[in-house]
């Protein structure tokens, strides 16, 4: 039935989700040569002199590509970048309803990280901000790098930051209620990928121990001195303790962070699990093990996965949207830790405040607090932008990668209407 009801709504009308709107008048004769030649000349000519003028004359500072090519589509593997398209126009739609954000969809035929990156590159021009999405791991890390040193813009892999950031505030505020301190705790993570790598480093950038980490994959623990499937990613967080399977890793650890496959983690495992065991299990749809089969090992569980039908969804649709409006509107040169650290500070602060009734209507609930059902902010909770686009803005500035600072208490106002 959703099969039907998804090929319709795609088909219905106007194929696809997305089309281009026209925002100034266009009606007249006047109009048209304003808006092409003669009167673009100008425009162009200012831009010429001074670069910056783009963002004043043109989409550029609203607009983000949406790059893939195609080789780790959600759940669905590397279906090749034609195939991608509806996803893309998916995130394109995402960006425009929850922040008003412009987005092209870039499918690009090509695998070799060279060509991505020489081909996005390229693209500069057009973009105020690049967003990798669905690239496969290892070669999103190289392809990302290089481009965010290349590029005066922001580039930002979703799938592994955007999974970072808000993991990263359900994070906190689990070792909040736990009380415990996030540089001594222990975490085991099953999965080396883009989002597991990712977040690893998000999370050692907010307080945790590098060496408190073990990381395991399909062949085990990944450790000092294996040879087989590692990547220099991998190494970085490479375990030098004595253990080699995810079994040992979880005993006795304070986090379990799952982002690999369905059903690696049994129950006897998070009975291993520190006092007030923090389980992220965030495979999709399924994750690594079911909110209620946790939550039968131990009561005092704290867990998220990535489903709505569970409480504390990890949603990164918290997170994208609002990180680069923020960006954006600063007219930032990239997306820097800083302005990661406090959209998740931002989304995990916001958990604690009373949930406006809007919010509890939109999702058929009496209340919501917080506490283990309610780690992290509702998706349509309407402070969730105007509280994490400004947080990112303020971060730009405060670093030095803003290159156009606004008021913050005026540009709240502004997101607000
Ligand atoms: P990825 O780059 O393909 O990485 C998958 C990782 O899982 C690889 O390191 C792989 O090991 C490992 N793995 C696969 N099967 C395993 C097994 N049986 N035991 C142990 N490790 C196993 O994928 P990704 O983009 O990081 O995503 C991983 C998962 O997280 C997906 O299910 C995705 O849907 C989910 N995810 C959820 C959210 C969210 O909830 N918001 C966000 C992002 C991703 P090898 O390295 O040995 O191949
Ligand atoms: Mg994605």
């Amino acid at each position: 039935m959703l099969e039907e009801e998804a090929r319709e709504y795609h088909a219905a009308g106007r194929p696809g989700k997305i089309t281009v709107a026209i925002t100034k008048p266009c009606a007249t004769q006047h109009d048209l040569a304003l808006a092409y030649t003669p009167g673009v000349a100008v425009p162009v000519r200012d831009i010429q002199q001074d670069p910056l003028e783009a963002f004043r004359y043109t989409a550029r500072g609203n607009l983000v590509a949406v790059v893939t090519n195609g080789t780790a589509v959600l759940g669905l593997g590397n279906v090749g970048p034609l195939a991608s398209k509806p996803v893309m126009e998916g995130k394109a739609l995402l960006f425009k309803r929850f922040a008003d954000v412009d987005v092209f969809d870039i499918e690009i035929d090509a695998t070799d990280p060279n060509d991505v990156v020489r081909i996005v590159k390229a693209l500069e021009p057009t973009f105020g901000g690049i967003n990798l999405e669905d690239i496969s791991a290892p070669q999103c890390f190289e392809i990302e790098e290089r481009l965010s040193a290349a590029m005066d813009i922001p580039v930002f892999h979703d799938d592994q930051h955007g999974t970072a950031i808000i993991s990263g505030a359900a994070l906190l505020n689990a070792l909040e209620l736990a009380g415990k301190d996030i540089g001594e705790v222990r975490m085991a993570v099953n999965g080396a990928g883009a989002a597991a790598i990712a977040c690893c480093e998000f999370f050692i950038s907010l307080g945790m121990r590098r060496d408190n980490i073990v990381l395991a994959d399909t062949r085990g623990v990944v450790y000092r001195g294996r040879a087989e499937g590692m990547n220099p990613y991998k190494a970085r967080l490479a375990t030098d303790r004595e253990v080699r399977t995810l079994g040992e890793a979880i005993d006795g650890a304070d986090v379990f962070l799952g982002l690999s496959v369905a059903g690696t983690v049994t129950k006897d495992m998070v009975s291993s699990m520190a006092e007030a065991p923090i389980v992220f299990a965030l495979a999709n749809p399924d994750p690594e093990i079911s909110y209620p089969d946790a939550r039968e090992a131990r009561g005092d569980v704290l867990m998220a996965t990535g489903r709505s039908d569970y409480p504390n969804q990890v949603n990164n649709v918290l997170g994208f949207p609002f990180i680069f409006r923020g960006a954006l509107d600063v007219r930032a040169r990239a997306i820097d830790e800083g302005m990661k650290v406090a959209a998740a500070r931002a989304l995990a602060d916001l958990t604690k405040e009373d949930v406006p009734d809007t919010v509890l209507r939109a999702y058929g609930v009496d209340r919501l607090e917080f506490g283990p059902e309610y780690l992290i902010p509702k998706p349509l909770d309407p402070r969730v932008p105007l509280r994490v686009a400004p947080a990112v803005a303020a971060a730009a500035m405060a670093s030095g990668v803003a290159r156009n600072p606004l008021a913050l208490d005026t540009y709240t106002e502004q997101l607000a209407n």
